[in-house]
């Protein structure tokens, strides 16, 4: 009988997955399936725990930017959910980051700018980019112009 390569061990969330554990010596694998078990949850919950962990932050990032939108009269922006999102998430924090490192005319004039930029996928084609630091974002909000874009897309307009 050849000894198994694959475990089945019950992990500390309840749940019993089997695992490959060819990469361990035959005579640890016991071991090393206990310790996995008692340490690690099954991959599913892993996930699960990730998933949750990343909605909390966004749903917390979301808030904060709302109370930033409010203090800084910031309008609403529009677009699909999920772009508004998306595109709340970035414009927050590009102007947090100008309102930080900037001085008080140079954050006033691109917060005027800003104000005029309401459509989400601006926000998102144009300072989604991480390699971009706040210089890049002054310099995209203030030379930007919208005033040829529609006031909405019919295809973004979730209503
Ligand atoms: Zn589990």
């Amino acid at each position: 009988m050849a000894i198994k390569t694959a475990l089945p061990i019950a992990f500390s969330c309840g749940h019993t997955e089997t695992v490959d554990l060819t990469h361990v010596p035959a005579g640890r694998r016991k071991n090393h399936a206990f310790g996995l078990g008692k340490n690690r949850v099954c991959t599913k919950c892993f996930k699960t725990q990730g998933a949750a962990d990343l909605d909390k932050l966004n749903r917390q990032t979301l808030l904060d930017a709302a109370a930033f939108e409010q203090e800084h009269e910031l309008p609403e922006l529009t677009g699909t959910e999920k772009q508004l999102n998306w595109a709340t998430r970035i414009r927050y924090q590009v102007l947090a980051a100008v309102l930080e490192e900037q001085d008080e005319e140079t954050a006033s004039e691109a917060f005027a700018a800003a104000r005029t930029l309401t459509r989400s996928g601006w926000w998102i084609d144009n300072c989604a980019d991480k390699d971009l630091d706040t210089d890049d974002h002054l310099e995209l909000i203030a030379t930007a112009d919208e005033s040829g874009q529609p006031e909405h897309v019919a295809t973004e307009n979730p209503f």
